[in-house]
């Protein structure tokens, strides 16, 4: 079945099937922690009621609704259980109740059969989780797939309508700023429509706990995550590539008296690496028009507000130390278009 997919953002109705389909863990994995369930594989009677219970709370009908079967590796599963599961929820499609499926999967699950084996269902988007471009961060990730097997199934993936999302992690074992950003330019070249970030978090159960016990491994710290993620961001936005998603969803799993074992999360992640995006475009501003000790007032709608102050107001307050600032005025104002930010009436490039 053919649809007609648009990359605007989804309501997305979450199935969790942790690591069903996985053909053995990866070292930084542990979707107890990330999806909060336990169960991998709940029956249809279960999925059909978490999906009617996710619809009913829908408050905008006007937005395309995705059926979304996320934690495990969709195509991983046996062709039977992959077709019960899309009927299931194209059934919902049917109705009219939802505009289409999506689902996460490994590289090395896209293949002609596979393709072939989904083509009747109404899937709309696929995200492949390709964590890396750096195939020695892939092997000390055992992951088991390459960078090639990315870009082969990026091929085929490209031969079908789907809205493809590409999924990459920093800080995995062997990662540096280096092959993180060499990463991004690399899935940037692939063109897919979205990406997601996700630092590597060390979760209790996984095996880079046991390597972070060991001093094996040290993750990277929030504060060089978001710096890095930050510059990350720059460049899928240059490629008008959308950035969907920075840092995992924050649950009760992933607290340090849960799961959480060490590494950068914040449950506000995505907002630290705007504002320190924010921070960089300001002071380029700044130093360009040559407003260093001069009396400086930002404006800005009033939802990037928290962004652009930074928390704590870091931001303001390192922009009138770094500057020399002798005043800065922050305003919201109603009428500037989102994403824009004004200084003393001029319009600040972020990129
Ligand atoms: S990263 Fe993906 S493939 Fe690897 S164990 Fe986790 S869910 Fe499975």
């Amino acid at each position: 079945m053919q649809t007609n997919p648009s990359p605007s953002k989804p309501f997305v109705v979450p199935v969790f099937l942790p690591h069903a389909g996985c053909p053995h863990r990866c070292v930084f994995c542990n979707q107890h922690s990330t999806t909060g369930q336990d169960e991998p594989l709940p029956s249809l009677s279960a999925i059909r009621r978490t999906i009617r219970e996710f619809l009913a709370h829908r408050k905008e009908r006007a937005r395309r609704t995705e059926i979304s079967f996320y934690g495990g590796n969709f195509l991983g599963l046996a062709p039977e259980l992959i077709t019960l599961l899309l009927a299931t929820a194209a059934g919902f499609v049917q109705e009219g109740q939802a505009d289409g499926i999506r689902f996460s999967t490994r590289p090395d699950t896209i293949d002609a059969a596979r393709l072939k084996l989904i083509a009747r269902f109404p899937v709309t988007t696929v995200e492949l989780g390709v964590q890396s471009m750096n195939d020695a961060v892939l092997q000390q990730s055992q992951r088991g797939h390459t960078a090639q097997s990315v870009r082969e199934a990026v091929a085929l993936l490209k031969t079908r309508p789907y809205i493809l999302g590409l999924q990459m992690m920093v800080g995995l074992p062997g990662d540096t700023p280096a092959t993180a950003l060499a990463t991004a330019r690399q899935i940037a070249d692939l063109a897919p429509q979205f990406v997601r970030i996700y630092p590597t978090l060390v979760l209790r159960g996984s095996q880079l706990a046991l390597r972070h016990f060991r001093g094996e491994y040290t993750p990277l710290s929030l504060e060089a995550a978001v710096a890095l993620v930050a510059d990350l961001y720059q460049i899928f936005r240059r490629h008008d590539i959308a950035v969907a998603r920075m840092g995992l969803q924050a649950g009760p799993e992933l607290t340090p008296d849960a799961d959480l074992v060490a590494g950068p999360f914040h449950p506000a992640f995505g907002e630290m690496v705007q504002s320190a995006l924010w921070l960089d475009a300001i002071s380029r501003h700044l130093e360009k028009e040559g407003l260093q000790k001069g009396d400086v007032v930002l404006e800005a709608p009033a939802r990037l507000l928290s962004q652009i102050k930074g928390q704590k107001d870091f931001n303001l307050l390192d922009l009138l130390q770094k500057h020399q600032l002798r005043s800065l005025e922050v305003r919201a104002n109603p009428d500037l278009a989102e994403e824009t930010v004004r200084i003393n009436g001029q319009p600040c490039a972020r990129w």
